[in-house]
């Protein structure tokens, strides 16, 4: 029986934080403070959490964020008129929109609106086109925390089968274009699935590492991978219990069902999701260094 070992994103990130301590001093030497704006639109308790969650990030390494919250009845304009405003402040090195955002506001044309060299999620169809393109400026958090992962427990990606579940804007396609990239974290082969792709587990079974950004609690079970295969887990859904907080955070693997299969697997919470804000504090600084 394999012994599944536990990929910590904890622990990469706390190695990503040390890491960053020499930069952000001479950022500060120099009189730079990287600074983050994070805009909410509406009232998702979720959104307010994973913000809130970044801003303290930020403030325990000395850096600055400040969060804009506007009222879900926020016109596309209202928001376009804050981010210009925000592309126009010197304090603010980067600039998030947290999604979800209200329906009928249109994300793309929000994301566009915001000053590529700002674009510290990576959003930006300019960015997520230098990305294609085999070049980059800033890559999506979420990804690129996966690649960091791979690279901390030396996982190798080359010439591996790679199937990616989900194919959304901010996980599954810039993931899909980095590990098919030619950079030494890329050379997979790479599938990816979705919502209409037929017999899933046929596919997943053939993964030597399989990434899942769907949103299904345990959706991925024991019976649909295959043995020694490495499994990220992006999924975070709020499932209501009976515990204290009334919710707990659960992830697409049913991470019970594929141990003694699997390799090994990110946890959740404690994989992906520190990763992508040691990514978001990582993209801030280079963005604060390039303006330097
Ligand atoms: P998303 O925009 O929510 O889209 C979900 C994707 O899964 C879509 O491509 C959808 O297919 C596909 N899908 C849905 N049901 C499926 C099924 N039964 N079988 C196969 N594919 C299916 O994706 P996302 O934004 O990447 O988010 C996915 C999950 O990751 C969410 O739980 C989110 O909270 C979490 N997340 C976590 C982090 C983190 O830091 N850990 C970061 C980002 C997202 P279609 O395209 O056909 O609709």
């Amino acid at each position: 029986m394999i012994e599944t070992r536990i990929l910590s994103g904890r622990e990469v990130a706390s190695s990503v934080y040390r890491e960053l301590e020499p930069r952000i001093k001479n950022l500060l030497k120099e009189e730079i403070t990287p600074g983050l704006a994070a805009i909410i639109v509406g009232d998702d308790p979720s959104s307010k959490l994973y913000v809130k969650n970044k801003a303290k990030r930020f403030e325990s390494l000395g850096l600055y964020s400040k969060i804009f919250l506007l009222s879900a009845s926020s016109s596309y304009n209202d928001i376009i008129e804050k981010i210009s405003d925000l592309n126009n402040d010197d304090r603010f090195h980067g600039i998030l929109v947290q999604q979800p955002l209200p329906k009928d506001i249109d994300i793309g044309l929000i994301l566009e609106s915001i000053d590529p060299k700002k674009d510290v999620d990576g959003f930006h169809p300019e960015n997520m086109g230098l990305l294609a393109c085999g070049n980059h400026r800033f890559i999506a958090c979420t990804p690129k925390g996966i690649i960091r992962i791979f690279k901390h427990f030396q996982i190798d990606t080359t010439g591996k089968h790679t199937v990616v579940v989900g194919r959304s804007n901010i996980v599954g396609k810039p993931m899909s274009l980095l590990l098919s990239s030619k950079l030494s974290f890329g050379n997979s082969t790479v599938t990816i699935c979705h919502s209409k792709t037929k017999d899933l587990s046929r596919i997943t079974k053939q993964a030597d590492i399989l990434i899942a950004s769907v949103g299904v609690p345990n959706l991925i079970k024991g019976n649909m991978i295959k043995e020694n295969a490495i499994i990220i887990d992006v999924g975070i859904t709020r499932v209501n219990n009976n515990s204290k907080k009334g919710f707990s955070l659960v992830g697409d693997v049913d991470i019970e069902s594929i141990r003694g299969i699997a390799n090994s697997v990110t946890p959740v919470p404690g994989g992906v999701g520190p990763m992508t804000i040691a990514m978001l504090v990582e993209n801030t600084i280079e963005a604060a260094e390039q303006y330097n």
